[in-house]
This record gives C-alpha cells, sequence and structure tokens, in this order.
C-alpha cells in the first residue's frame, strides 16, 4: 500500500518545511510590529490629552467604531436608499458632536494619518478598545477583511502583520527597504506566504523551497532594525536550522510555536466542510474501528510517525503538523484506506488528554489527500 509512503515525499517535506518557515519568520517580527504599535497607541493618547487640555491618562471605552466614522465613508459604508448595514442602529450612528471624552474622534484621525494610504480598516476594529487593547489599533493597519477575531498578534496570519508593517507609515525609520516601493521585500514575503497558504498539492519543489527561505531571511537581516534584533536572529537561527533538516522533525520542544488561526482560510474551510455534509467523519468512529487494522509491528515502527496522508481536526480547521500546532489538543490523524474490499481506519495521531471528544452529528473539518495504490494523487483538501 503506497499510502502511507507520500508524506515521506521530497515535495511535501518542503511544503510542510515552507509552512513551519513563514511562521517562524512570523514569531520573528511579532514582537517589533506590537511594540511599534504600542509606541504609537501611548503616543496618540498622550497628544490628545496634550492638545485639548485633558488631564494625563484621560481614555474612553464609550464610542464604538460607527460612532466615529461618518456616514458615508467610501469603501465600508453607503446609506444609499436605505438604513447603512454599518451604522445600523440607533446606538451605532455616527456622532457628529464627536467623543464625550474627547479622544475617540481624534484618536481616528491619528489613525487615518498614520496609514500609508489613509485607508484604515475601520471594519476589523473595536473603537472602544483603542485606549486599552494595542491590538484593536495594529488592526485598522490591516486588510479591510477578515481580521476582525484576531485579538492579538498571536491569532493574526503573516499577511496580517505584514499588512501592519507596511500600512503603518512610520515603519519606515525602522526599515531599510523602502516601504513606498511595490516590490519591497516585505511585499515579496506575502507573496510568499500567500503562495505556501494557497497550494492544494501541497508540494514544493526544491528550488521554489530555497526562493522561499531566501526570500523569508531577508526580512529578518534587514540592517535597519531587525538584523539586531533578538527575536528576528532567534527566528533566523531556527530557519536556518530548519532549511539543514533532513526531515521535518516531529520533536514538539523544538519549536514553541503559537498557534494561529488564519481567519479567511479558517472560513473558508468551515465554509467547504457546511457544504460538503459526505466530508464530514466521526472521528470517534474512526478510532473504535482502529482495532480493525492489523499491522506488521516493524512497519507501524517506522511509519506512524509522519502519517500525515490523511488527517482530521476537530474545531479550529488549520492543518496538522508535527512540532507545529498547540491545537493538537484537539486533532487526530488518520489514515483511511481501502484492504481486501473494505475501508479500513487508522488512527495514526491522537493526543493523550482529549478536552472535547467529537460525538455523533459534531461537524469536523478535515484536510485530506487522496492517493490511487499506484501513488496518483487524486484529491486534495
Ligand atoms: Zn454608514
Ligand atoms: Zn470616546
Amino acid at each position: 500500500m503506497d499510502l502511507l509512503r507520500k508524506p515521506f515525499d521530497k515535495k511535501y517535506q518542503n511544503w510542510m518545511k515552507a509552512h513551519l518557515a513563514v511562521k517562524i519568520t512570523k514569531e520573528g517580527i511579532e514582537p517589533f510590529v506590537y511594540d511599534e504599535i504600542e509606541q504609537f497607541q501611548q503616543k496618540c493618547l498622550t497628544d490628545i490629552c496634550k492638545n485639548n487640555g485633558l488631564p494625563v491618562g484621560t481614555t474612553c471605552s464609550s464610542c464604538c467604531t460607527e460612532n466615529v466614522v461618518v456616514c458615508p465613508t467610501n469603501r465600508i459604508c453607503n446609506a444609499g436608499r436605505g438604513r447603512c448595514n454599518f451604522h445600523r442602529n440607533s446606538a451605532t450612528q455616527y456622532r457628529p458632536s464627536g467623543c464625550p471624552n474627547k479622544i475617540c474622534h481624534n484618536f481616528k484621525n491619528e489613525i487615518q494619518r498614520a496609514h500609508r494610504f489613509y485607508g484604515a480598516a475601520y471594519k476589523n476594529t473595536d473603537a472602544t478598545q483603542w485606549c486599552s487593547n494595542t491590538w484593536e489599533v495594529a488592526k485598522c493597519f490591516m486588510p479591510p477583511d477578515g481580521y476582525k477575531n484576531s485579538t492579538s498578534a498571536t491569532e493574526t496570519d503573516f499577511n496580517g502583520i505584514i499588512a501592519v508593517l507596511m500600512n503603518y507609515r512610520a515603519f519606515q525609520s525602522k526599515v531599510h527597504a523602502d516601504l513606498s516601493k511595490q516590490n519591497n521585500i516585505f511585499y515579496q514575503c506575502r507573496e510568499v506566504s500567500t503562495q505556501i497558504t494557497h497550494c492544494p498539492s501541497m508540494q514544493v519543489s526544491d528550488a521554489d523551497l530555497r526562493h522561499y527561505f531566501g526570500t523569508l531571511r531577508s526580512i529578518l537581516t534587514d540592517p535597519a532594525y531587525l538584523a539586531s534584533n533578538r527575536d528576528a536572529q532567534i527566528a533566523l537561527r531556527r530557519l536556518v536550522e530548519l532549511e539543514n533538516e533532513e526531515q521535518v522533525s516531529d520533536d514538539e520542544t523544538r519549536s514553541p510555536l503559537h498557534s494561529e488561526i488564519d481567519a479567511e482560510e479558517s472560513a473558508k474551510h468551515q465554509e467547504e466542510t457546511r457544504s460538503q455534509t459526505d466530508s464530514s467523519m466521526d472521528v470517534d468512529k474512526a478510532q473504535e474501528q482502529k482495532t480493525t487494522v492489523e499491522y506488521p509491528e516493524d512497519r507501524r515502527k517506522t511509519e506512524t510517525k509522519h502519517s500525515e496522508t490523511g488527517y482530521i481536526e476537530i474545531g479550529k480547521p488549520r492543518p496538522y503538523f508535527p512540532g507545529l500546532s498547540r491545537t493538537m489538543a484537539e486533532c487526530k490523524a488518520v489514515v483511511v484506506y481501502c484492504e481486501d474490499g473494505g475501508l479500513k481506519v487508522e488512527v495514526v495521531h491522537a493526543v493523550e488528554k482529549c478536552e472535547r471528544k467529537s460525538k455523533n452529528l459534531d461537524r469536523v473539518t478535515m484536510h485530506y489527500t487522496g492517493f490511487l495504490e499506484n501513488g496518483t494523487q487524486f484529491d486534495s483538501r
């Protein structure tokens, strides 16, 4: 049976490495991005208090985003003939008289001015938290959709982090690359990340992998700041180690990576799962069936370790990789195959402590690649 051999394929290993490389790079620049936005947030508050004669430390948490964004605003809302979907009720109308504490409208103007394209993403952010939560400010610099639920840097994907870097104009002072140029290295890294994320074949050639690693390294060695930044240099070392690894290790301690939710991907997968009820499968049932599968002991030892040929994840739909995911507590990996005319299921990975086991009628999302006995891939999702 060729099914279990497939994960050892070089190109699949390359794809896993590429995925890990993006995550490592993201962790390397995450603190840098957070710190800059935190400084911006504090500077906004200090300046607003000073310019309006307010006592130092004055904040406001009572204005929602809709209260500070005028209606209509291009690309955000347009009342048209009916009621505006953004300013949908009396509590969410624009306040022409401004924030009662003289903070939020001014804060909005500061964010607007700090955005490279004056196009802050107000749909993502919650203005009631601008004074208290740095990441709600950071989200104004992310793409306009898909980041509403990213409540921290850890929960934000690489593209979101990169967008903050490119769209918050003041980052230019800490970056050697010219961020106003279309094809700057941060832009290229975002392209790399997109290519890896949207790679249904889950295969990457050696040449592409070299290109990916080279591009990712280039931002971690940006001479203006990151080249001497501790987190970036730790990430760089891990990238070099990863690139030289024969096979991606499943030692979880090697790579203390944060779990991440790619909001766009997550929504997409959930949508796919909803529309594909026949792809749903009860995992516990699969586990029960494992007793029907018998492998020679030696083969089990050598092959189960990396058998991610088909895998199922409960809860957050995101890929399962050894050494990568802290959400593995919610994961099982199974291999389903046909033998002697019957369907067999083997659980090749299951966590010891699973707090939320799947039950009948649960909808679970799975990523899988199907191979014919001759090794031909017939499906991947
Ligand atoms: Zn509106
Ligand atoms: Zn306010």
